[in-house]
């Protein structure tokens, strides 16, 4: 058991977007930057796009510096977890004591949904179904203790995490879709390594589709070719309706890749 899932337990209560709570965070509390040490934090496809960004480095770079592989439980999907200082707290390498996050701008999904947690990437005892929120209760947490009042759906709004949940939309989706399966139904390494890519190593990514044979293969129009070219959240879409497509096997890549630019060409 981590030290995060000793202190930290998940209420029974589940939320929904018109749940009402009490919660302020603020550098004056008293236990200003404790939550970030000693934590468990799922990156998103988006998140790493952020923090990439952020530090100006390349997302193979990103993810063996800052990155721990694990396999989302029930999903047998590879994801990352953000990797923690070897200190005594197990810190959050962006923290910082006295001005607190570093990257704040750039923090993850997780880290703007606290003290709430996401059913769908937090699938624990529970927290057994997907779509819905909760606590993390931690003890330390003095937010509580503040009195300023939100609902689920205002909390999301004031944090970003509503536009980065859009973002993060199809991926989510393939998560979810993925643990409904019967465990019995395993993923091939070759589907889990582009699974990874596609969801974590963009300029992988963007190698794949633009310097292997992938636009002979794949029917893939100029304009949407110029599009994901130049940005990354394009080609993240791209990425996972194509992903979609190989790994559920709707369609061929072919088709999928076709359909995609069909459904996204401005000219249509
Ligand atoms: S990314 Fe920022 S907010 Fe998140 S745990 Fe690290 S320091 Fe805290
Ligand atoms: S423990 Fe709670 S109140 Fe304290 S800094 Fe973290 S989120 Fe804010």
């Amino acid at each position: 058991m981590t030290d995060a899932e000793k202190t930290a337990s998940i209420s029974p209560v589940r939320l929904g977007l018109s749940s009402r709570f009490q919660f302020q965070c603020h550098p004056g509390v008293s236990c200003f930057t404790q939550c970030c040490r000693g934590i468990n934090i799922i990156l998103t496809p988006f998140d790493i796009i952020q923090m990439k960004n952020r530090l100006g480095l390349p997302s193979n770079e990103f993810l063996a510096i800052y990155t721990e592989p694990h396999l989302l439980e029930k999903t047998d999907l590879p994801m990352v977890t953000l990797k923690l200082l070897d200190d005594e707290r197990k810190s959050c390498p962006f923290v910082k004591d006295k001005e607190g996050c570093i990257i704040y701008a750039d923090r993850p999904s997780s880290c703007r949904y606290y003290p709430l947690g996401v059913a769908t990437l937090q699938h624990k005892e529970g927290a057994d179904d997907d779509g819905f929120f909760f606590f993390v209760n931690e003890p330390h947490c003095k937010g509580f203790e503040e009195e300023t009042q939100w609902t689920v759906a205002e909390w999301r709004k004031d944090q970003g995490v509503d536009l980065r949940d859009e973002v993060n939309r199809e991926w989510t989706d393939l998560v979810v879709r993925k643990r409904s399966f019967p465990g019995s139904i395993k993923l091939t390494e070759k589907a889990k390594q582009l699974f990874f890519m596609v969801s974590y190593d963009i300029d992988k990514f963007r190698a794949f589709v633009f310097e292997s044979s992938f636009l002979k293969r794949f029917d893939v129009d100029a304009a949407m070719q110029e599009k994901i070219r130049t940005d990354e959240i394009e080609l993240l879409k791209f990425g996972m309706a194509w992903l979609k497509g190989v790994l559920f096997k709707q369609t061929t890549p072919e088709e999928q890749a076709a359909n995609f630019a069909e459904r996204h060409n401005p000219e249509a």
